[in-house]
């Protein structure tokens, strides 16, 4: 039994039966996802969606299974800086990290 369960791609290149090589790519990225919390799994898909140019948000819904609103929802936080996101609210699981040291200066 697995731990973690990781979304399968549902793109059209991963439906073939061949060894497409964004099959990897796309598991991998799945991979990565189940270990993001809920804010940074959406920046991941929303940046990675960008990339992709258009159709980047469907084509990342299909492969991450992260809803295109929610992926829509990222990219506008990632344009916004992240402004409305406090690096302290993202709690890491265990505490064990140090804290980040915050620079004097601002800007
Ligand atoms: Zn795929």
């Amino acid at each position: 039994m697995k731990a973690t369960s990781i979304h399968e791609c549902e793109c059209p290149d991963c439906q073939q039966d061949q060894n497409h090589t964004s099959k990897q790519l796309h598991h991998q990225m799945n991979l990565l996802l189940s270990r993001l919390n809920e804010q940074q799994r959406r920046w991941y898909a929303a940046l990675e969606s960008k990339k992709d140019g258009h159709g980047g948000i469907r084509s990342l819904s299909q492969i991450t299974g992260i809803d295109e609103k929610t992926i829509s929802r990222g990219i506008r936080e990632l344009e916004e800086e992240l402004s409305d996101q406090p690096i302290d609210r993202v709690r890491l699981e265990g505490g064990g990290r140090k804290k980040v040291e915050k620079k004097g200066s601002g800007a």
